[in-house]
């Protein structure tokens, strides 16, 4: 037996399909929405992940690659003064020999990054002769020779520079451009650039006598000034990178023109 709809019914049916219609419609936009809204998030990511790619990582590897491919023009000598059982001066609770050792490893940092290798007569706090540092300069094929040291007296402050005796030109041309540098820097004097020693003008120290090399001792301030130690303490990357651009400029002066 058939069925016949009444209008009621006929519209109770095209009703619920209009309904079910509109429920599937809102369900693909739901689906639509939650997937344009995951792109966003994936591709702000991304985004994100772009700009921290563009922003850092280039740099380091920039940096890295430039630290690898500093090539090493030359090697130089820096010899921190005293160590092991021989401490140098003592003052104000400071050894001198504690200190050349913390300027002279400044120093080879600095220089590492013009390009110089630094050779040195030591590293850390252990006995060096003193007649041997120059040995092993020239051993090392050191092209330049630096002593550091650092002075006392119950009255004093700033830096004096000693070359050999006999006041060889290339060797006066590494201590000028060391005072020019430390000059401007910051020290509390220039108490010039001597030759000899202090108590004979015609005798050298060690350190200016054994290397093959143009050398000098610098006496790096006063151990019993206050001012000069201050300075000394916060300056010393700065120190350090006063005495490498002298180093590189006298290298440059002599063995690259
Ligand atoms: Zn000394």
């Amino acid at each position: 037996m058939s069925h016949q709809y009444t209008d009621e019914e006929i519209i109770r049916v095209i009703l619920e399909q209009r309904r079910q219609r509109r429920r599937k419609m809102m369900r693909r936009r739901r689906i639509a929405a939650l997937l344009v809204l995951s792109l966003l998030i994936l591709g702000g990511c991304g985004a994100f992940r772009a700009l921290h790619h563009t922003g850092d990582s280039p740099d380091k590897t920039k940096n890295a690659a430039a630290a690898k491919t500093v090539k090493i023009r030359g090697t130089v000598f820096i010899d921190a003064g005293h160590g092991g059982s021989d401490p140098g001066a003592q003052a104000l609770n400071r050894t001198e020999k504690d200190d050349t050792l913390r300027l002279a490893l400044a120093v080879r940092s600095a220089l590492k990054k013009r390009g110089l290798q630094a050779e040195m007569s030591r590293t850390d706090d252990t006995s060096v002769d003193r007649a041997k540092r120059g040995e092993i300069a020239n051993r090392k094929g050191a092209k330049l020779f630096v002593s550091l040291h650092r002075n006392k007296a119950s009255q004093g402050q700033g830096v004096e520079i000693w070359i050999p005796s006999d006041d060889p030109k290339d060797s006066r041309l590494l201590a000028e451009n060391i005072m020019k540098e430390l000059k401007s820097a910051g020290i509390t004097e220039d108490r010039g650039i001597r030759t000899g020693t202090l108590p004979d003008p015609k005798d050298d120290y060690q350190e200016n006598k054994t290397p093959d090399m143009p050398s000098c001792l610098i006496e790096f301030g006063f151990i019993s000034d206050e001012t000069d130690n201050r300075l000394f303490d916060e300056k010393l990357n700065t120190y350090g990178k006063a005495l490498a651009k002298a180093i590189d400029h006298t290298y440059q002066s002599l063995y690259e023109t």
